[in-house]
C-alpha cells in the first residue's frame, strides 16, 4: 500500500492516511473509522481502569477521588494526541477531520466528566463517560451490523442487570442504563455513518483524479509515470515474497508508415485496438503501460524469463495474426519485443530491466522485426 511519504515514519502507521493511499474503499473506511474508534476507546479503557479501584461505580472515597484527579493529566495527553491526529487529517481532508476531531473531543469530554462530577443514581453523564468511547468499538463494523450490535448490547445490559425485576421500567437504574446504552450506541452509529459517507465522497473523488492522472487517454493503458510507479511497487512485492518478475517491452513496427499512408486518425485507432488486443491476452495481474508513442510495456508479476518469453510470443501473435480494421480499412501490424527479468534484490531493478528490455527490443528490430528477443546477461555473451 503506498503511504504518503511526507509523513514522518512513526506517524505513517498511526495517522489517518489520505484516500490515495488505499486501493479499495472498504480498507480505507476501516482505517478511518478504526483509528477514530481505537483512539476514543483508549480514553474509555483508561477510564474503566481508573474506575476499578474505587470499589463500585461511584468513587465516593475522597482519597480515591484525589488519586483520580491526578489522572486528569492523562486525559489532557489523550486530548493532545487527538488534536495531533486531527491536525494530520486536516491537512488532507478537512471535513472528515472535523468529524473526527469533534468525535475525539466528545469522547474525551464524556470520559472526563466522570472525574469532575460524582453522579448518583439518576445522573446519567458520569456513566456515559466510559460507555461512549467503548461504543466507538462499534465503528469497526459496517452500519447494519453496528445497529444490530448496539441494540443487542442494550438488550443484554437490560437483561443481565434487571431481567429478574418485572417492574424494571420503574427502576431508575434500569432506565439510566437503557438511556445510556442507547445514547452511546446511537452516537457511534451516527458518527460512524457520517464518517463513512464523507470518506466515501473523498475516496471517490481522489480515486477519479488519481485515475485521470495515471491513465493514457487513447489506449487506457497506464501512462509512463504511473507504469513506472506500479513497477516499483511490484518490485518491492516480488522482493518481499521472493517471487520472479519480468518486463516485456514492445514497439509497433514501421508505425510511421501507417500514419503516413492511412492518416493519423487511423494510426490512433490502430494504437487503441493494439492495446485492447494485448489486454485480451494478459492475465488479470499483468500491467499494461504505454511508455510513449507506439511503444508499450507489460509487467508480469510471478513470472520467470522462460514463461515471459512465451507470454511475449503470445502477444506478438495476437497483433500479427489478423489485420486491424479501422475506418473501413484493414491495417496489418506487427511489433518487436524485448523481454527482461527484473532483479527484485536491486533497488534500481526497474530502471535496469527497462534498459535490458530496450536493448533486447533493439536487437529484435535489427534482426528483422516481428519477433521476441530475450535479454542476454553480459556473462553469457562473454563466455561465447
Ligand atoms: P520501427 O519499426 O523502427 O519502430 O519504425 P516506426 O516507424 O514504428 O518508428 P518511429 O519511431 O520512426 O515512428 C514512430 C511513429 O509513431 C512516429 C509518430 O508519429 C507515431 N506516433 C507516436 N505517437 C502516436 C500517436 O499517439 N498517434 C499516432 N497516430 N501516431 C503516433
Ligand atoms: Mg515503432
Ligand atoms: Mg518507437
Amino acid at each position: 500500500m503506498p503511504v504518503d511519504p511526507s509523513l514522518p515514519p512513526w506517524l505513517r502507521r498511526f495517522a489517518p492516511l489520505p484516500a490515495s493511499a488505499f486501493d479499495d474503499f472498504e480498507a480505507y473506511a476501516r482505517h478511518i473509522t478504526g483509528w477514530t474508534g481505537v483512539l476514543a476507546c483508549g480514553g474509555g479503557a483508561l477510564l474503566v481502569l481508573l474506575w476499578w479501584p474505587s470499589d463500585g461505580l461511584l468513587p465516593v472515597d475522597a482519597a480515591v477521588r484525589a488519586a483520580l484527579r491526578r489522572w486528569r493529566l492523562w486525559m489532557v495527553g489523550l486530548g493532545c494526541l487527538g488534536a495531533v491526529l486531527t491536525w494530520a487529517q486536516w491537512r488532507r481532508q478537512r471535513d472528515t477531520a472535523l468529524v473526527q476531531g469533534a468525535f475525539y473531543g466528545a469522547a474525551i469530554v464524556a470520559s472526563f466528566s466522570t472525574f469532575s462530577s460524582v453522579g448518583g443514581p439518576g445522573t446519567p453523564w458520569p456513566y456515559a463517560g466510559p460507555l461512549v468511547p467503548l461504543a466507538t468499538l462499534l465503528l469497526l463494523v459496517p452500519l447494519r451490523r453496528r445497529i444490530a450490535l448496539a441494540l443487542s448490547a442494550w438488550v443484554l445490559v437490560e437483561l443481565s442487570y434487571y431481567g429478574p425485576n418485572p417492574d424494571w421500567m420503574d427502576d431508575p437504574y434500569a432506565l439510566n442504563a437503557a438511556i445510556l446504552t442507547l445514547t452511546a450506541a446511537g452516537f457511534s452509529v451516527v458518527v460512524g455513518h457520517l464518517l463513512y459517507v464523507l470518506s466515501r465522497r473523498n475516496f471517490t473523488q481522489q480515486q477519479a483524479l488519481t485515475r485521470l492522472a495515471s491513465i493514457d487517454g487513447l489506449t487506457g493503458a497506464l501512462n509512463r509515470r504511473a507504469f513506472l510507479a506500479r513497477c516499483r511497487e511490484e518490485l518491492h512485492r516480488a522482493g518481499r515474497n521472493r517471487r520472479p518478475l519480468c518486463l516485456v517491452m514492445l514497439d509497433l513496427d514501421h508505425f510511421k508508415r501507417i500514419n503516413d499512408t492511412r492518416g493519423h486518425a487511423v494510426g490512433d485507432l490502430v494504437l487503441r485496438e493494439a492495446a485492447a488486443r494485448l489486454r485480451q491476452r494478459m492475465r488479470e495481474s499483468d500491467v499494461l503501460g504505454r511508455l510513449g508513442g507506439e511503444e508499450f510495456a507489460v509487467l508480469l508479476p510471478e513470472t520467470g524469463l522462460a514463461e515471459a518469453r512465451e507470454v511475449a510470443e503470445r502477444l506478438r501473435r495476437v497483433l500479427a495474426d489478423s489485420p486491424i480494421r479501422a475506418r473501413g480499412v484493414e491495417v496489418a501490424i506487427t511489433a518487436s519485443f524485448g523481454v527482461a527479468p527484473v532483479d527484485a534484490a536491486d533497488d534500481d531493478g526497474v530502471e535496469r530491466a527497462l534498459q535490458d528490455a530496450d536493448t533486447a527490443l533493439y536487437r529484435a528490430k535489427e534482426a528483422g522485426r516481428n519477433r521476441v528477443v530475450p535479454h542476454e546477461p553480459p556473462h553469457t555473451l562473454a563466455e561465447e
